[in-house]
């Protein structure tokens, strides 16, 4: 193998320049070319591509986004996107591909596999960590730290005024941001689209809130089915009209920043270990860690929706924020 290709691909996640900084640092170790392709499978297909040295990834690990661009290609949804891509691949000699990315990342690697034989190694890159096959994706540390800031400095206007926040977190599909960001600011509810029942808890939870005259904090997965903050702040004013309720969407703020230490130091570990596992034969898989091991899981498996939290988490936020 003497060149490689790699992108950065769907939602931009904090520790995504840190895995490309190794990924590009570690292939020319061992002697490859790599070519970085802009605004991920858009820049496939549309053929806009550089090649990568030790200085283009020099002063980027502490930097949020990614310098390589990305997006969410609609056209590589498409069989002639696919195609041609395969085919601008092939023209460049691209010998095998890294993807920075998350779940729908990893389906669009799997569809591109079949029109292109050449190895692809996943390093998973959401906020989301919503992936079967690792402990942590890169960019969900940073992200949940954010929260917990964010969160931290709403409590203090929330005691001060004796108020309810509503507070909504990403998490389209998943509710693990909002789970462990909700252990860590001491929210006193948690809704998310795994807990079918989180909303009658909610209910039962209010009516104890009544007696005691103090700031709630409520977080909420975007994604829950219930229908975002703004919903539960009306069924909390419903149910108990004598609260004064606020509703804040974190938004964006939960992407960006500057990684943390430890999502630095994941994102670095998996890019270097994606290029160890293309050199030994590795394929179609996205490089994970768990249990502080380097773990490889076939891209079908790694896309497999999460449907369940962990059930001691779950318990425990229950029991502490009685
Ligand atoms: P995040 O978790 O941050 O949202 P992601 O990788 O899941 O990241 P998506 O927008 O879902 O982000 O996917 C990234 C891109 O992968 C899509 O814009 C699309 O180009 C491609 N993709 C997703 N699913 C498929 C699919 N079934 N077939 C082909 N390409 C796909």
């Amino acid at each position: 193998m003497k060149k490689i290709g790699i992108i950065t691909s769907g939602g931009d996640s904090p520790g995504m320049n840190a895995c490309l900084r190794a990924v590009v640092r570690t292939a020319i170790h061992y002697n490859l070319e790599v070519v970085g392709f802009y605004r991920g499978y858009e820049g496939i297909i549309d053929n806009k591509h550089c090649v990568l040295t030790t200085t283009s990834v020099s002063g980027i690990i502490q930097r949020g986004g990614t310098i390589l661009k990305t997006a969410r290609s609609e056209r590589f949804r498409t069989k002639d996107g696919i195609k041609t891509a395969a085919k601008n691949l092939k023209a460049l000699g691209i010998e095998g591909l890294v993807i920075i990315g998350g779940d729908g990342s990893f389906r669009g690697a799997i569809e591109l596999s079949k029109e292109i034989n050449i190895p692809i190694i996943g390093c998973a890159g959401t906020i989301d960590n919503d992936l079967v096959g690792t402990d942590f994706t890169i960019g969900y540390d940073t992200a949940i730290n954010t929260v917990v800031e964010a969160v931290d400095k709403i409590r203090d206007t929330a005691e001060s005024h004796d108020r309810v926040f509503v507070i909504e977190v990403m998490g389209r599909d998943a509710g693990l941001i909002a789970l462990r960001s909700a252990i860590a600011s001491g929210a006193e509810a948690l809704i998310v689209p795994e807990l079918k029942n989180d909303i009658e808890s909610l209910l039962k939870k209010i009516k104890n809130w009544r007696s005691s005259k103090s700031s709630k904090i409520v977080i909420v997965a975007e994604g829950d089915e219930f229908g975002g903050a703004y919903k539960v702040g009306d069924l909390i004013k419903k149910h108990c009209p004598e609260f004064d309720i606020r509703v804040t969407i974190l938004g964006h703020i939960q992407r960006g920043g500057n990684p943390t230490c430890m999502e630095r130091v994941n994102a670095s570990l998996v890019g270097f270990n994606s290029i160890k596992a293309l050199l030994s034969g590795h394929k179609n898989e996205m490089m994970g860690i768990v249990d502080k091991k380097i773990t490889y899981t076939p891209f079908e498996k790694a896309v497999k929706h999460i449907d369940k939290l962990n059930e001691d988490l779950v318990q425990m936020i229950e029991i502490l924020s009685s």
